[in-house]
């Protein structure tokens, strides 16, 4: 079942969203109720609903997501985060698209935060 979601029109620029970062593999962008001085979300372009319905066909893409916010810290100079991914309803997902939180305390440089 591919649904679409919120994320999926972020991503086609449908809905507009601060985003931060974006590659071929990834888009990362400001969450609308941020739970902490910066509170990004790392979604990937290959759209999976959540790490619940990760396969060996698409093991690499909470790593890769995982790489890139370690990539956008070490050039925003923030030394200390939080990666949360929240599985399913029961775990908090509230988005069916599979994302990764980046949360600190820390403001990135440049930005609104
Ligand atoms: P989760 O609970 O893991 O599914 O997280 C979904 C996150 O998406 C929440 O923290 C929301 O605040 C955030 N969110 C929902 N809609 C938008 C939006 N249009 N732009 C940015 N962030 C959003």
């Amino acid at each position: 079942m591919n649904e679409m979601t919120i994320f999926h029109r972020i991503l086609s620029r449908e809905i507009p969203a601060s985003v931060v970062y974006e590659d071929d593999e990834v888009l990362a962008f400001k969450d609308i109720h941020p739970k902490a001085a910066t509170h990004l979300l790392f979604i990937p372009k290959q759209f999976v609903a959540s790490i619940a319905d990760i396969t060996s066909e698409t093991a690499h893409l909470p790593g890769m997501l995982i790489l890139k916010a370690q990539k956008f810290a070490l050039e925003q100079g923030i030394a200390g985060y939080k990666l949360t991914f929240h599985v399913g309803k029961g775990g908090g997902q509230e988005v069916m698209y599979l994302h990764l939180h980046f949360l600190t305390e820390e403001k990135v440089e440049g930005k609104e935060y």
